[in-house]
């Protein structure tokens, strides 16, 4: 099934062309890195294929709906930056933060269920994160909190998560740890990855291919062949 269709997508911000002619199709199961130097047009390409703003000529199809009569947004997790988001004046545990995740799919005030708790505690699991449920999220470190967010994002039982820069800021064995739990969910319980980062070398390794973005056009090629010709895509 394609989870996501792109068909000749502009953008431009006045005369500042951003997205040009940007044709892709993401497939169920696809584990893919978006990539470029910041200002390269990630961010607006997420807000294209989000609905956040509207491309001035191209089309956008989730799950082979086109965009504007799409509604099952719960399909579809997003994973913010982390930076900065929890300080210390946020006052919720970790199982509220998850929480919010089942909510904004049911979009009314409604008290949890028993399949609601559940569903909880399993994003918690798959997170490894359960036994701090209990905690302020300001209380844990970058990393924990940032699989919170996943673990938010999970309990929405989204096919896809769509994850921005999420490693930022944290530190190489988080990392590590961080990109394991990816390919788990990806291979394991088959979630649609979009890994959005400027970091080409790292999500080389990762996802099972790239869409590198420069000056508007968009590049898209496996792994292989970038080991073949790194210096080529390294400068794009
Ligand atoms: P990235 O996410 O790769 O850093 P962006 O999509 O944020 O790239 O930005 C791409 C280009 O569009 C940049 O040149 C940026 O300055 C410009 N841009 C982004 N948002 C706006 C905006 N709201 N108004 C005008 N220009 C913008």
């Amino acid at each position: 099934m394609d989870i996501i269709t792109a068909k000749h997508l502009n953008y431009a911000y006045g005369s500042d062309t951003v997205i040009s002619d940007l044709t892709f199709n993401l497939k169920k199961g696809d584990y893919v890195g978006i990539i470029g130097q910041n200002g390269s047009g990630k961010s607006t390409l997420l807000k294209l294929l989000l609905g956040l703003i509207k491309p001035q000529s191209g089309k956008v199809y989730l799950f082979e709906t086109p965009l504007r009569e799409f509604k099952e947004w719960h399909r579809i997790g997003y994973v913010p930056q982390r930076s900065g988001i929890f300080d210390k004046t946020f006052p919720a545990t970790v199982e509220e933060i998850v929480e919010m995740g089942i909510i904004s799919r049911k979009k009314i005030v409604h008290r949890l269920d028993a399949e609601d708790r559940r569903q909880i505690s399993s994003a918690l699991s798959v997170v490894d994160l359960l036994h701090m449920k209990n905690k302020l999220i300001h209380e844990l470190s970058g990393g924990q909190q940032q699989r919170v967010l996943i673990a938010r994002a999970l309990a929405g039982k989204p096919d896809i998560l769509i994850l921005d820069e999420p490693v930022v800021g944290v530190d190489m064995i988080v990392q590590k740890k961080f990109y394991d739990l990816l390919k788990r969910l990806n291979k394991e319980l088959g979630i649609t990855l979009i890994l959005v980062s400027h970091d080409l070398d790292t999500v080389a390794h990762e996802a099972d291919y790239l869409m590198l973005m420069n000056k508007g056009e968009l590049c898209t090629c496996t792994k292989d062949m970038i080991e073949k010709d790194k210096k080529h895509y390294v400068t794009l």
